[in-house]
């Protein structure tokens, strides 16, 4: 996942549309038990300001996932905005570092799923889970333990 600065200016433009389809290491995975189904999509726009680089988009991921209710698994799709200024002399923690003209995404796009992938999911806003008293899945089936 890398942009070449040096070739966007060589061309006279400030400004250039990217998209990554990339196979991200599992360590970046902070939901237990989960999985890449596919690989991550990076979509976004470069901008060139003065000396640096400001990228904004989306990081598009699906896992295979458990569903922390009913613990049936399912294909999580998950969304992170981003927005964010490169620099080759990075003047605070919020700036990430490039250098020869290379803007690489990589370590920008794991930090981004580290922080904000869910600890837990549901297959369904709505999922009835599992019966306490009999352990059925109650999305599936209809249990009389609640009913005297
Ligand atoms: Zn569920
Ligand atoms: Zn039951």
């Amino acid at each position: 996942m890398i942009i070449d600065i040096k070739k966007l200016k060589q061309s006279g433009k400030d400004e250039c549309s990217f998209h990554f389809e990339t196979v991200l290491d599992s360590d970046v995975i902070t939901l237990p038990g989960a999985e890449f189904s596919s690989p991550t999509s990076v979509t976004g726009v470069l901008t060139l300001s003065g000396k640096n680089a400001y990228l904004s988009g989306e990081i598009a991921y699906s896992l295979k996932a458990q569903c922390s209710r009913c613990l049936s698994e399912f294909i999580y799709e998950g969304v992170v905005p981003f927005d964010e200024e490169f620099s080759e002399n990075p003047q605070s923690d919020e700036t990430y570092k490039f250098s020869k003209g290379l803007v690489d995404l990589t370590e920008m796009v794991r930090e981004k799923l580290i922080i904000s992938m869910p600890q837990a999911v549901l297959c369904n806003e709505d999922c009835k889970g599992i019966c306490p008293g009999c352990g059925v899945n109650l999305n599936e089936t209809q249990c009389k333990c609640n009913k005297e």
